[in-house]
């Protein structure tokens, strides 16, 4: 009988804490985001999908030298280069890449391929829309890489509102 009891008192509390939670968030003001409705926040920092970048004149950045496929750590950027003639002029230096792909399934997103890319073409921009129906589709080509690229579903959030919290790398 004294078991019974005492389990129906620590019921009964543990019942009433669950409840406390509840109440606390009740009247508080939701942080749901109405993706895709909204706009969603991101970090200027944040490491996203892969734009290759033009100049302002229109000429893409990108001069097929496969350094960005070099430094991949997952070997996930294929490059193949082609010769610019005067009637058909990609970009201002002798060579353009013919084929850009990168199989977004095996990309780490690290920015390597940002980092050692010499004209600043290729760069990890905001948007975070990457799910495919097929993984054929996840291979993006130079055509779906290549400025511009639009986002409407992402607001660039101010690096003021980040608050660095004390986490066992910071100690
Ligand atoms: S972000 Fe990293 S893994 Fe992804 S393509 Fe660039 S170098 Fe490769
Ligand atoms: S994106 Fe940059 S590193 Fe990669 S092939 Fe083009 S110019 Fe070279």
């Amino acid at each position: 009988m004294l078991k019974e009891v005492k389990e129906a008192v620590s019921g009964s509390r543990e019942i009433a804490r669950a409840m406390g939670v509840t109440l606390k968030y009740l009247f508080k003001k939701p942080i749901t985001h109405q993706y895709p409705d909204e706009p969603v926040e991101v970090y200027p920092r944040f490491r996203g999908r892969h734009v290759l970048q033009r100049y302002e004149n229109g000429l893409e950045r990108c001069i097929g030298c496969a350094l960005c496929a070099a430094a991949c750590p997952t070997h996930c950027i294929y490059v193949e280069a082609a010769e610019n003639t005067d009637d058909d002029r990609r970009s201002p230096g002798e060579r353009y890449a013919k084929v850009y792909d990168i199989n977004m399934l095996r990309c780490i997103f690290c920015g390597y391929c940002a980092e050692a890319c010499p004209t600043e073409a290729i760069v990890l921009k905001h948007d975070f829309q990457l799910a495919e129906y097929t993984r054929w589709d996840a291979i993006y080509t130079k055509e779906r890489l290549l400025e511009p690229h639009d986002t409407p579903h992402i607001k660039l959030r101010s690096d003021e509102k980040f608050e660095l919290k004390e986490t066992w790398g910071n100690k």
